[in-house]
């Protein structure tokens, strides 16, 4: 099984860590790739570059076997669309290979505008992860799709999602820490302290660095 969780993560904080590890976890202690995504220049401004997002994720994920980089959409050229990252996987892994993508509920209500939407999940199941205060429209297309393709439960390793290589869809409901990566960079951006939402050698990366307004002697 290959699962995939893609983000901006910028930076990586504990609420994604957490989460990819639970994912990792639920399915059996399969690897979960995270995917940075290529982030447009014009939200740059505050943000870190690609190379400084990638090395903060690098920082990490060491230590911890489960979780991987896949830093594809990065190397590639603009913007990247889900469908076709899914397709590339799809055509390294073979058929039958059941591949994961894992989102949260609030980039999921959007899931009927993303680009050739309607081809996923005959690329890859999808795991929508709940995030609070955050709720399908019942009467929309991603609600419909749930209701059309959802499972129960996924018991690690011998559940429907490894019975078949794409198209269903599993919601799931792990414990959420209240971290953003706005809030983190709101927070340093106005000299307060990040500490404790993000491992320690991410933060220590920032500050060397100078990220989203990080002064390098300030003392977190
Ligand atoms: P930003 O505040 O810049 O929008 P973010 O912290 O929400 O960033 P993203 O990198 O945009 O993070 O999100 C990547 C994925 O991580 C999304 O699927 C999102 O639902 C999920 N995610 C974001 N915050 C958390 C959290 N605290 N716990 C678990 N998953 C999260």
């Amino acid at each position: 099984m290959h699962v995939i969780y893609g983000g901006t993560f910028d930076p990586v904080h504990h609420g994604h860590l957490r989460l990819a590890l639970e994912v990792s976890e639920r399915l059996g202690n399969v690897p979960v790739s995270l995917v940075p995504c290529h982030v447009p220049p014009h939200r740059g401004e505050t943000g870190a570059t690609a190379a400084q997002r990638l090395r903060l994720l690098e920082l990490a994920i060491a230590g911890e076997a489960r979780l991987r980089i896949d830093d594809r959409e990065l190397r590639r050229e603009g913007a990247s669309y889900t469908a076709d990252t899914l397709r590339q996987l799809r055509n390294e892994l073979g058929a039958d290979v059941p591949l994961v993508m894992v989102v949260g509920t609030d980039a999921f209500a959007g899931f009927d505008r993303w680009k050739e939407w309607q081809q996923i999940p005959g690329l890859a199941h999808i795991i929508v992860v709940r995030r609070p205060g955050t709720a399908l429209d019942p009467q929309g297309e991603p609600a419909r799709l749930v209701a059309e393709r959802g499972i129960e439960s996924e018991v690690g390793g011998t559940g429907p999602l490894s019975g078949q290589a794409s198209g269903l869809i599993l919601e799931l409901d792990p414990p959420w820490l209240d971290i953003s990566a706005t809030g983190i960079r709101e927070r340093i951006g106005s000299g307060r302290s990040p500490r404790y939402l993000m491992p320690e050698a991410v933060l220590a990366e920032i500050q060397r660095m100078g990220l989203y307004g990080a002064c390098p002697v300030t003392n977190f």
